[in-house]
């Protein structure tokens, strides 16, 4: 079931995600050669923490899981697309790192994404998540009152194709609310004019993730979770919290 969300409820919306920003922006600084996935997820734990919010991934337990998820950030390394668990492996120059967050405050969600490079970036990496990142930025674009799904999974599919990137089967974004995922799934392809009228109120995570190798299938880590590309190519993933408002949609996700 789809529900919109009021105006009161967006703005408490708007909290959670500053929450999510702010972890987002303090693991990007903290992420350096030489420091490890764990301690990242600590400075993510230590912003949740301040800010008095719980975390949406620790314990979590979807139905594709084989466990719950043991941390409150997910670090996704170079081959690794999405849902890679923290462990003590140490950054090394170069890595392509996508970071995933979630935090709840006051009964609400927030969701969001950034991948980035760890010291010296490849050309290719930095095209890669750029593309990610126009692709979100169209996704947004197309989140209006009046628009349909459709429009939005469109934008979003046809920026990693025109650059020849694979989008793997079966994930994509949702809505978020009070709880992380609900209703209704964001897939990051479609055809425009087609699918769930938006409207007023109607809360989504858009998330673009793209595969340099071009292929859409991926494998899963023997951990259950980390979601990895089929031929060792490398994967970025960006996503924000957005509310589809009368004046627009809005990124409640920012910083
Ligand atoms: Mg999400």
């Amino acid at each position: 079931m789809v529900e919109l969300k009021t105006r009161a409820e967006l703005e408490v919306m708007r909290e959670a995600g500053r929450v999510v920003g702010t972890a987002l922006q303090a693991c990007r600084a903290a992420a350096a050669v030489g420091v490890s996935l764990l301690e990242l997820d600590d400075v993510a734990a230590g912003v949740l923490a301040d800010f008095g919010a719980t975390s949406s991934f620790q314990h979590y337990h979807p139905h594709f899981a084989p466990t719950p998820f043991p941390r409150v950030m997910i670090t996704s390394v170079n081959d690794v697309i999405v849902h890679g668990i923290p462990t003590t492996y140490r950054l090394r120059d170069g890595d392509l790192l996508s970071i995933d967050f979630g935090a709840c405050l006051n009964g609400f969600h927030g969701d969001a994404a950034m991948s980035f490079v760890v010291g010296t970036a490849a050309p290719a990496d930095l095209a890669l998540i750029e593309t990610a990142e126009k692709a979100l930025a169209a996704g947004i674009d197309a989140a209006r009152v009046g628009a349909r799904m459709g429009d939005i999974s469109h934008a979003v599919g046809k920026i990693g194709r025109a650059a020849g990137y694979g989008i793997p089967e079966d994930f994509g974004g949702h809505g978020v609310g009070r709880r992380m995922h609900e209703d209704p799934s964001v897939p990051n392809e479609g055809k425009p004019g087609r699918g769930l009228r938006l409207r007023e109120g109607l809360v989504l995570a858009i998330e673009p993730m793209f595969m340099a190798g071009g292929q859409d299938k991926y494998t899963i880590d023997d951990d259950g979770w980390s979601l990895r590309t089929v031929d060792g190519s490398q994967a970025a993933h960006v996503e924000h919290t957005v509310a589809i408002t009368a004046d627009g949609p809005v990124i409640l996700t920012a910083p």
